[in-house]
């Protein structure tokens, strides 16, 4: 090894003095020692490789520190944590999704920090049915005989197709052959499932007789999947699923449909047009239907099949509902949903609300916001503009809502540049960027969020003041 390279290793700290930097204590106390050192040890290590490699050929102490303070304080800090919405994009994918209503928060701190009814039949005192807080709730809600809750709605389809047509063939139309959300995509999850993949028709139109002619002996299923985030416009048919449902009945079959965001409600009442509700898809003889519990329903992460009791029976002794089911808090927040909707009270749901929000509600509330803003950010220039809002969730993208916002400027910071810190500040705001402004959608904001907005906009306006002091 040439005496240089050796010369450097000895320049690199050593892990006690790097230890007894008083910087670090306070860390120690949040991670342990253990973990701050595995860093530090990170650090180091890679930095001797690199010598060695000579891809690297002079040591910056200054450097090795500030990158071990970075890094340990992101370590440090908590990562799962609460932003403010701003993007006007109702169920999003990457901010969570829905957010709860009260009395599910309510329900899901109760029986997390409590013994609960789990599994326990209070009359008999005996084992319960985790399914059967929220089983009958859910016949009510869909008009369907039996209901059953998964971990999601991916686990949901797959459950049904390895119960139900594992080793035989289901029969899905080319047009709804669709990805979602990055990996679930149909054709892997039905060979995840063991279940052969017959496809009919043309991408852009598909007949009842091309069903027809695929069923054999070894069909099991008609499956119909909602294709979600992507819309066939023009030449386009497919075959009504009460076509379908009768097909399926005459050739005893089951039909599946896969309806991903799953109304409770009419869909026709939030402006949603040609789209159906669960209830409408049970009436017209679909024999199981998933759907999600974290789109339009509002509530937690969980995966819904609802449908022909005998069927529901099957997926209950399937040894993969074990690995599917559902944990008490989703379960709580679930049946804490379901009421209500029950009770005519879907308003109380955030992510209902927040689609069927009134256009001039949300006019008034970016005015507000816009005078709340410029009273207290001075620095920053505001003004109310129309806006374009998403429903999300991968769903109806052909259906934009009409919003309002603020667009937010300030000299000498580009909107690119706004974007950015607002999205690293201690509450990160994410808002959107349009034709060189920056946009904060209001239909998306929860109470509190005018302040948090504030408070990040005054951080900006007090680090760009101190940089600015510097230099002169
Ligand atoms: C969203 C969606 C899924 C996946 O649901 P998860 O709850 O994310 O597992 C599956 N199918 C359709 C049609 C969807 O819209």
């Amino acid at each position: 090894m040439d005496e240089r390279v050796r010369e450097l290793l000895r320049r690199i700290p050593s892990m006690e003095i790097l230890l007894s930097e008083e910087w670090v204590a306070p860390f120690e106390k949040i991670i342990g020692r253990q973990a701050v050192k595995n860093i530090f040890s990170d650090i180091i290590g890679s930095l001797r490789k690199s010598l060695l490699e000579g891809t690297t050929i002079s040591i910056d102490v200054d450097l090795i520190r500030r990158t071990a303070r970075e890094r340990i304080a992101k370590a440090s800090a908590r990562s799962l944590v609460p932003v403010v919405n701003a993007t006007g994009v109702v169920i999003h994918t990457n901010l969570g999704r829905s957010c709860l209503c009260e009395s599910a928060l309510k329900a899901v701190l109760e029986c997390a920090s409590s013994y609960s009814t789990l599994e326990y039949d209070r009359s008999s005192g005996e084992r319960g049915y985790r399914n059967d807080h929220v089983e009958w709730l859910l016949t009510q809600v869909t008009g369907a005989d039996a209901a059953l809750v998964v971990n999601n709605n991916a686990g949901a389809v797959i459950l049904c197709l390895s119960a139900l047509s594992s080793g035989k063939d289901a029969i899905v139309s080319r047009g709804e052959l669709v990805e979602i959300g990055g990996s679930f995509r149909i054709p892997e999850i039905m060979s995840a499932s063991g279940t052969r993949l017959v496809e009919v028709g043309t991408t852009n139109r598909t007949h009842l007789r091309d069903y027809e002619a695929a069923i054999t002996e070894t069909t099991a299923m008609l499956v119909k999947i909602h294709p979600s985030n992507f819309r066939i416009v023009g030449f386009h048919s497919e075959v009504p699923r009460e076509d379908l449902a009768f097909l399926a009945r005459e050739k005893g079959l089951i039909f599946l449909e896969d309806l991903g965001s799953g109304f409770l409600l009419d869909p026709g009442s939030f402006g949603l047009k040609g789209e159906n509700s669960v209830r409408e898809c049970i009436m017209a003889g679909v024999d199981l239907v998933t759907f999600s519990g974290d789109k339009m329903l509002g509530g937690p992460q969980a995966g819904i099949i609802a449908g022909r009791s005998q069927l529901i029976e099957k997926l209950k002794r399937h040894p993969l509902m074990r690995a599917l089911r559902p944990d008490k808090m989703t379960l709580a927040a679930l049946e804490a949903t379901l009421r209500e909707n029950l009770s005519g009270n879907a308003e109380a749901i955030p992510t209902i609300k927040m689609i069927s929000a009134d256009k001039n509600a949300i006019l008034q509330k970016a005015r507000r916001l816009c005078r709340y803003l410029r009273t207290r950010c001075p620095s920053f220039t505001f003004s109310t503009i129309p806006v374009q809002d998403a429903v999300g969730g991968g769903s109806y993208p052909e259906i934009p809502l009409e919003g309002y916002g603020v667009s937010v400027a300030h000299p000498g910071i580009s909107a690119g540049e706004l974007q950015e810190k607002l999205r690293e500040g201690e509450i990160p705001v994410v808002a959107a960027v349009k034709e060189d402004a920056l946009r904060i959608h209001v239909r998306t904001l929860k109470d509190g969020d005018f302040e948090k907005i504030r408070c990040a906009l005054a951080r900006i306006a007090a680090e760009r003041e101190a940089k600015g002091n510097e230099a002169s």
